[in-house]
C-alpha cells in the first residue's frame, strides 16, 4: 500500500520553545514528547528521534521486537546523557513510533503521545497513555471526563530516559485502504477532545491541510502545550506516483518548518529521514519565574498504588518535580512533589524551609504561592527562593520607611 503523510510541529501559544521532535523516514514515522527544565526535554526528545533515525534500518516488520529495541537504546541514549550531564538530569521523553507495513501497522509506544486510526469516519485510539489519571481512571478512581481535563492529566507514567530500562508497549494493528493514522503529542490531545480531531480528519482529504488544521484546532483552544502531528494516508497501491509531502529543513521564520505541498507530486523518493523539530527564539534560560514542569513522571507511583495503596503513593517522592509553596506553618518553602492533590492523594514533601512569612511578601506573590511555584529543578527551586527572600526584604523595608514617615507626621 502507498503511504502520502503531512506533519507539523508548532510551539504552541504559552511555552517558551518546543520540546516535541518528530521524525518521517517512511515507513517509520515517529512523535516524541521531551520533558525536563530549559533544554533538557529538546535534548531528549531530539536524541530519542536521532537514534531511532539511526537505527531505521533495522526497523523489521517481520519482527516487531526490533522496534522495542531501537526504543530501549534511544532510552540508553538519554540516560547516559542525563547521567553525565547535571544539567540534564531528570531529562526524558515519550515516543510513539510507527512503522507501516502493507497490511497492517506496528506501534511501538512509551508515554501519553497518541497513535489513533480515522476509519471509515470513525476515530480509534490504538495506544493506552501512560498517563497518572489514566491509571486512576481504570482502578475507578476518576472518571474519564475528570481525567480530560485533570490539572495533573499530563503526569506521565512511564518516558524514555529516566531509568536504565524502559518497558515499550508493542502492538499491531490492520489497516485498510482508505485508513488514515494520526500520531500526536499531548499537545493535541489534552486541549481538544477526540471528536473534533475526528472531524477534521475527516473532513480535509490531504494530510498536509489536516495536520495543519489540527495545529490550529488545539492552538485556537488555548495552545497551552507544544503541539506535533504526523497524518498517514493509505492508499492505493496503483496509480499515480507516490505521494510526498516533504519535510523541509526547519524554517527560519516562526513558521512550522514545514515542507510545502507543491514539492508534493515531483518524486517518488522520499526525502532522506530527517529528524524535525521547531526552531524557537532561542529561549531564556535565566528567569525561574513560573516555568512550568511540561510532564512529572512517576514512574514508581502507579506501582505503589496498586501494591501499597494510598498511603504508599502519598509517601513515594515525586520525582523530578519541584514546587515553592507555603508549609503548614505558614512560611515559603520548596517541595518535592506536586500541589494538587490527585483523587484525594497527597503527592508532596517539604523538602527545604526558609523563614519567609508570607505577609512580608508583596500581594501579587502570595496567591502564587498559595497555588504554588512550580520549577523545573530543585536548583531553580532554590534560585526562585532567593528570589523571594530578596523580594521579602525589599518589601519589609519599604513598609517600614512608610510606617516611620506617617509616625514623623
Ligand atoms: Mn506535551
Amino acid at each position: 500500500m502507498n503511504v502520502a503523510y503531512g506533519a507539523k510541529s508548532d510551539v504552541g501559544r504559552v511555552r517558551e520553545a518546543n520540546e516535541d521532535s518528530y521524525l518521517i523516514a517512511d515507513p517509520l514515522f515517529v512523535v516524541a514528547d521531551g520533558m525536563g527544565g530549559h533544554i533538557a526535554g529538546d535534548v531528549a526528545s531530539s536524541t530519542a528521534v536521532k537514534v531511532i533515525q539511526d537505527e531505521s534500518g533495522d526497523a523489521s516488520s517481520e519482527n516487531p521486537g526490533t522496534l522495542s529495541k531501537i526504543i530501549s537504546d534511544a532510552n540508553a541514549a538519554i540516560w547516559d546523557k542525563a547521567q553525565s550531564d547535571p544539567a540534564l538530569r531528570g531529562m526524558g521523553t515519550t515516543c510513539t513510533l510507527v512503522l507501516v507495513d502493507e497490511s497492517r501497522v506496528h506501534i511501538a509506544h512509551v508515554g501519553d503521545s497518541r497513535a489513533y486510526r480515522l476509519r471509515e469516519g470513525h476515530l480509534e485510539q490504538l495506544t493506552e497513555d501512560h498517563t497518572l489519571v489514566g491509571r486512576m481512571v481504570q482502578e475507578g478512581r476518576l472518571s474519564l471526563e475528570e481525567a480530560q481535563h485533570h490539572p495533573q492529566r499530563s503526569i506521565i507514567t512511564r518516558a524514555l530516559g529516566v531509568d536504565e530500562d524502559v518497558q515499550v508497549d508493542l502492538e499491531t494493528v490492520e489497516l485498510s485502504e482508505g485508513d488514515r493514522l494520526l500520531i500526536c503529542s499531548d499537545g493535541l490531545s489534552s486541549m481538544v477532545d477526540d471528536r473534533p480531531i475526528e472531524s477534521v480528519l475527516a473532513s480535509e482529504s490531504d494530510p498536509q491541510r489536516a495536520a495543519d488544521r489540527l495545529i490550529e484546532v488545539a492552538n485556537e483552544a488555548g495552545g497551552d502545550d507544544n503541539i506535533t502531528v504526523v497524518v498517514i494516508d493509505f492508499e492505493k497501491a496503483s496509480g499515480a506516483a507516490r505521494r510526498i509531502v516533504p519535510a523541509a529543513e526547519p524554517a527560519e521564520d516562526e513558521g512550522s518548518g514545514q515542507g510545502v505541498n507543491d514539492q508534493a507530486e515531483e518524486s517518488a523518493r522520499p526525502p532522506p529521514p530527517t529528524p524535525m523539530r521547531e526552531r524557537d527564539e532561542e529561549p531564556e534560560p535565566e528567569r525561574p519565574r513560573r516555568r512550568w514542569v511540561g510532564k512529572l513522571v512517576v514512574a514508581l507511583l502507579v506501582l505503589l498504588l496498586l501494591a501499597g495503596g494510598a498511603y504508599a503513593a502519598a509517601r513515594y517522592t515525586l520525582s523530578n518535580s519541584w514546587y515553592v509553596g507555603l508549609a503548614t506553618s505558614g512560611e515559603v518553602a520548596i517541595f518535592s512533589g506536586i500541589p494538587d492533590d490527585i483523587a484525594g492523594l497527597e503527592l508532596r514533601e517539604v523538602e527545604e524551609t526558609s523563614s519567609i512569612a508570607l505577609e512580608d511578601l508583596p500581594e501579587f506573590k502570595r496567591d502564587d504561592l498559595r497555588t504554588g511555584i512550580k520549577t523545573a529543578s530543585l536548583e531553580e527551586a532554590q534560585s526562585t527562593l532567593a528570589n523571594l527572600e530578596q523580594m521579602s526584604h525589599e518589601f519589609v523595608e519599604q513598609n517600614r520607611t512608610r510606617d516611620s514617615k506617617k509616625n514623623n507626621n
